[in-house]
Formats: structure tokens, C-alpha cells, sequence
């Protein structure tokens, strides 16, 4: 082959690959500003993946309250369950029932309160409301409603010495009383210290029955705030659940008393003991002794003054005995 031939071979070999490419690529970055180099693939069939598109944000889940039971007696409690919550407020009612100070507990992925109805509510439906702040950080108030049911509670009539009753109504005496009681209930365990069922701390006779409305002297005082359960000096009280020692002096009107923290706001309390075997800040499990039965404080014979409450609300103690705090129906 000459080399004439050779040199026109490459000259048609180069004008083949400028007319193929390089021709194609100046006219490309002519008509686009984006890199030559990018439009050398504009010739070859454009990708078969579709578009993604733009991620748009997922809901916030609303607030939600549940409340069990939505029907209830006085003396007794509810259990409000919030979920999709970062803080929850005070529980608030519209008007009429009587509720104790609520504490709300962080509890599995949401919050729980338990609500105590005073055994002096009205009977009626309320609205419940709860303030909150919801996942996207905002407030939301959630009103849902209970219906305190019609409850009638037994009265009680107590014939005392002169000397007694004035110890009772001495109001100094309650003051006393009721600052020392008020100062263990303030604070509380924010994990259920309880450990199932709570037990009947003391084998005997239940003499007064919880909610009693007390007539001494012919006097109307107060409820019963409690169960009173009769048995010989010196008989072992036990610890009705486990808990922290939060009490336990000598009282004017309860006599020696024990007021254990079960955790989430639930107290119990063991009052007119002849002895207290445990310290305030003791740790105790369920069925642990306590101290003896006796009759120090406002008392007419030997017995057991044993109370539940929320907070400083009194409840039912049998309710914590057939069913623990948050089980639910
Ligand atoms: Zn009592």
C-alpha cells in the first residue's frame, strides 16, 4: 500500500470520528450549559428507572387518651392511658366530680395517670380534660368524659369519752397530722415499685368498712378513709405490697404510723400501731412486718386503721387487692 493511500485512509478515519463525536459534542455544549463531556451520552437511550419523588414527611401521629373505666363509683379510680405524647399536664374536669391531684408516669411508649375520685364526688357524667404536648412538639388539650355512678355510703355512729373526742377534733391535732402525712405523700417513685395483687396486711375482722360516713357523738366528722380490721395487740402487720418506707413516727390522731410509696402515686398507710419495726427510707417487699397491732392515736380498742390512696385521695383498698393498679379490664 503506498503511503499516499495510507494518508488518505487516515484523513477519511479522522473526518469519520470528528463528523461521529467531536462535531456532535461542540454543537452540544453550544445549546447546553452543562460539561461537553456529559453530552456525549445524549445519543443513547435514556434510562428506563422512573423519577424519585421528592420525600414528603410522614404524619405526626395525633394525641390519643384512653381512659378505663369510663364509668365508675366514688372512692374508687380511673386509669388515663397517652399515647402519641412527649409531656402530659394536670388532668383537668369541666365542673362537678371531685378528682385528686393527678401525676402522669412515663409508661411503656406513652404516659399513664392514676385519677382518684374523692368518695365525696357528685354522681354525673364529666368531661375529662388533659393538657399535652403532642410528637410535633405542640400543645393539645384531649377531653374525653367519666360517669361517676350513684354510690350511697353506710353511716357510722361512734360513742366516745369526752377526753377522745376532743383529741379528735382538736384542730391543732389534725393540722399536725395532716402536715406530717402530706409531706410523705408529696413525693413519689415514678416505676411501679408493687409487685401484683396488694394483700390485706393483718388476718382479722373488717370492723369499719371504707367510705363510712362517721357520726362520733352524734356529730357528723368525716368518711372513713380506710378499712378497719380488728385483732389482738401485738398481732404482725405486713407490708400490703412492696415500697419505700415514706413515714413512720408517732402521730396525734393516727398513733404510731407507717405510710409505705408503692411507686406511681399509690400509698398505703397503717396507723394506731402499738410498735413500727421499720425506718423511714426503708425498702420493703410485700408481706415484710411492719410493726404490731395496737391502739395509740384516736382509737377505741385494739385494731388496724389501714388506707389506699392516690396521692392524698383515699381509694377503696379492696380495689388494689382484687386487681393491681394498671391492670385493665
Ligand atoms: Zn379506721
Amino acid at each position: 500500500m503506498s503511503k499516499k493511500l495510507l494518508f488518505i485512509l487516515l484523513v477519511v478515519f479522522i473526518f469519520i470520528v470528528y463528523v461521529l463525536y467531536v462535531n456532535d459534542d461542540v454543537k452540544d455544549s453550544q445549546n447546553n450549559s452543562g460539561p461537553a463531556y456529559d453530552s456525549a451520552f445524549t445519543s443513547l437511550p435514556s434510562p428506563t428507572c422512573t423519577p424519585v419523588p421528592a420525600p414528603t414527611p410522614l404524619p405526626v401521629p395525633s394525641p390519643v387518651m384512653k381512659i378505663e373505666p369510663e364509668e365508675l363509683f366514688p372512692g374508687t379510680f380511673f386509669t388515663i392511658y397517652l399515647s402519641n405524647v412527649i409531656d402530659a399536664q394536670m388532668v383537668s374536669v369541666t365542673s362537678g366530680a371531685s378528682l385528686g391531684k393527678t401525676k402522669f408516669f412515663n409508661y411503656e411508649d406513652g404516659m399513664v395517670s392514676l385519677v382518684p375520685v374523692d368518695y365525696r364526688s357528685p354522681w354525673g357524667v364529666f368531661d375529662i380534660k388533659a393538657s399535652v404536648i403532642g410528637l410535633d412538639g405542640k400543645p393539645y388539650d384531649i377531653i374525653n368524659s367519666i360517669k361517676v355512678m350513684e354510690k350511697r355510703f353506710p353511716e357510722q355512729r361512734l360513742i366516745v369519752s369526752k377526753e377522745q373526742q376532743e383529741k379528735r377534733t382538736n384542730n391543732n391535732n389534725l393540722q399536725n397530722d395532716y402536715k406530717q402525712t402530706s409531706q410523705a405523700r408529696a413525693q413519689t417513685d415514678s416505676k411501679p415499685l408493687w409487685e401484683g395483687n396488694f394483700v390485706i396486711p393483718l388476718d382479722g375482722p373488717i370492723t369499719s368498712e371504707f367510705g363510712l360516713v362517721r357520726f362520733v357523738n352524734g356529730i357528723e366528722t368525716g368518711r372513713h378513709s380506710g378499712l378497719d380490721i380488728s385483732a389482738v395487740t401485738g398481732t404482725d402487720i405486713k407490708a400490703a405490697n412492696s415500697g419505700n418506707i415514706v413515714l413512720a413516727m408517732e402521730l396525734i390522731i393516727t398513733g404510731k404510723t407507717v405510710i409505705i410509696d408503692h411507686g406511681m402515686n399509690v400509698f398505703s398507710a397503717y396507723s394506731h400501731l402499738d410498735s413500727i419495726s421499720v425506718n423511714k427510707g426503708d425498702r420493703v417487699k410485700k408481706e415484710d412486718v411492719i410493726g404490731k397491732v395496737g391502739s395509740t392515736g384516736f382509737s377505741t380498742g385494739p385494731h388496724l386503721h389501714w388506707t389506699v390512696s392516690l396521692g392524698k385521695t383515699f381509694i377503696d383498698p379492696r380495689l388494689l387487692v382484687e386487681k393491681e393498679p394498671l391492670s385493665l379490664n
